[in-house]
């Protein structure tokens, strides 16, 4: 038996666990090299008008490896990305590749009203100083509309705000770009940044809507939030949408807009386009 602490917590190290550290080293390795060599890609799912069915919006999703077989989750890589810093050139990169998509979709289909984007940016890239110049020089090399571009945040970027955030998304604001809060309602921070912070939407987590219609406690917190929202000014968007009734529950509590399975999973550039001139038909923006 192990005798001195460091040899037990050498112990408590199982085979399994050991695994587990292998892969993750193996994933860091291969995740460096595909920050050098660019190999990711992003899918875009629509964003839809609940009531109407017409898409507004995409929201920018990477993906890794862009192409083939078994692909790694976001949710799996991202982390690790946060961790060792690439998150800033990979996120710099979407960046560029779906502003420029963006632009290129929104040229294609002239004469229906401009969708926006949706990009996700993490704590990490909220604290890159170059951030805001990123955004900027993706607005002006692609032409992109900076109020047809919103920026997603969690709660946890808002719970350790500091003076250069606050300042990097007020000349963001300025600028003409809408800042979104992601998985609303699973973060721990006070409503209180709600009135104090300059956030334009809400985007309800999944985990909320995953209850509805048959749990009535929370059809009420959404209810609540939808409601809120409201009364502060604020868009609402549901996210995890999968099925007719959760649909029809948030129609009737007025919660104008939604992403997911129902309506369309994350698409490709050329798939985007064809579900929004599919959906959006009859809704072409006047002249
Ligand atoms: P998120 O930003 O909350 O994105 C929504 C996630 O839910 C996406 O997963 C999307 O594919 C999935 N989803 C949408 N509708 C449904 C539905 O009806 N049912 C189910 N089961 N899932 C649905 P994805 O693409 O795997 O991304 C996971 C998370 O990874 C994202 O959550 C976001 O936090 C992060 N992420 C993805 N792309 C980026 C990125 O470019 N930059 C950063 N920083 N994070 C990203
Ligand atoms: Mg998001
Ligand atoms: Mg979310
Ligand atoms: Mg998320």
């Amino acid at each position: 038996a192990a005798k001195t602490s460091g040899k037990r917590t050498w112990r408590r190290f199982r085979p399994q666990q050991r695994i587990r550290v292998v892969e993750r080293h193996e994933l860091q390795a291969r995740l460096d090299r595909a920050v050098s060599k660019e190999q990711f890609g992003v899918r875009y799912q629509p964003v839809v008008d609940i009531a109407r069915g017409d898409v507004v919006g995409f929201e920018a999703l990477v993906r890794w490896p862009e192409l083939g077989s078994d692909p790694v989750p976001p949710g799996q890589f991202i982390p690790l990305a946060e961790e060792t810093g690439h998150i800033s050139a990979l996120g710099a990169w979407v960046l560029r590749r779906a502003t420029a998509d963006l632009a290129r979709l929104q040229h294609r289909t002239q004469g229906f009203d401009p969708p926006y984007l949706s990009v996700n940016v993490s704590a990490r890239q909220w604290r890159d100083t170059s951030f805001l110049d990123e955004v900027c020089t993706a607005l002006d090399t692609t032409g992109l509309a900076a109020g047809t571009l919103q920026l997603e945040l969690t709660e946890s970027v808002l719970m350790r705000r500091t003076e250069q955030i606050d300042a990097q998304i007020q000349a963001l604001k300025e600028r003409g770009v809408r800042i979104a809060v992601d998985d609303f309602g699973t973060g721990f921070s006070s409503l209180r940044y709600l009135r104090d912070f300059p956030i334009d939407v809400l985007k309800i987590d999944k985990s909320f809507i995953d209850g509805i219609p048959q749990d009535p406690q929370q059809v009420a917190l959404v209810e609540g939030i939808v409601h809120l929202a409201d009364t502060l000014g604020l868009q609402v968007i549901a996210e995890g949408i999968e099925e007719e009734p959760q649909q029809e529950l948030l129609a009737d509590i007025g919660c104008r807009y939604g992403q997911g399975f129902l309506f369309a999973r994350p698409l490709t550039l050329e798939r985007g386009e064809a579900v929004l001139r599919q959906r959006n038909d009859g809704r072409r923006a006047a002249g």
